[in-house]
């Protein structure tokens, strides 16, 4: 009785988590699946047996109406070129001319005199390494082979290239 307990404890509580990380809200499905997370909370720990599986049945179509956030969004249908400058807090490219662009103004400030040498030097670097982090890989990817979220490492997202733990499978970020 105990484990029966804990197993609808424990996967009304995954209902409730899984319907909050996808979006789910009230309004988005018609009749008896027109609930948010608490409702389907409730449903479980009340009515656990057709509260449950039914979830299960619904939470594709939840899932087609709350796609994943953008960050990721343009990796996982593979047309991350034309999206990326919208969706992307640092889009990897298209900021490196205005590094470029402001190295080359601050090397007419130094050339008038405006800032001085140890001043150019300073910000020199700053902008560098803007530059550097900007063209680094993002920091959370789906998995191009398996679809899993990865969080890579330093390395992995200066190369453009991981190793995916869930499927061992190498892949470039494109
Ligand atoms: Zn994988």
């Amino acid at each position: 009785m105990l484990i029966i307990f804990l197993v609808v404890l424990g996967t009304s509580i995954w209902v409730y988590i899984d319907a909050r990380n996808i979006g789910v809200k009230k309004g988005q499905l018609k009749g008896v699946a027109d609930m948010g997370p608490i409702g389907w909370l409730a449903v479980c720990l009340g009515l656990w047996i057709v509260g449950f599986p039914y979830y299960l049945l619904v939470r594709s179509q939840y899932k087609k109406l709350n796609p994943p956030r953008p960050a990721i969004q343009p990796l996982a249908v593979g047309s991350h070129v034309a999206t990326d400058a919208n969706s992307s807090p640092l889009p990897p490219v298209s900021l490196a001319p205005d590094f470029d662009d402001q190295l080359r103004k601050l090397a007419k400030l130094k050339e008038e005199g405006i800032v001085t040498e140890k001043e150019f030097i300073q910000e020199k670097k700053r902008i560098l390494g803007l530059k550097q982090s900007a063209i680094r890989a993002p920091e959370v990817v789906p998995c191009a082979k398996c679809g899993e979220r990865l969080r890579l490492n330093e390395v992995e997202r200066h190369e453009w290239r991981y190793e995916c733990p869930f499927c061992k499978e190498w892949s470039n970020i494109s």
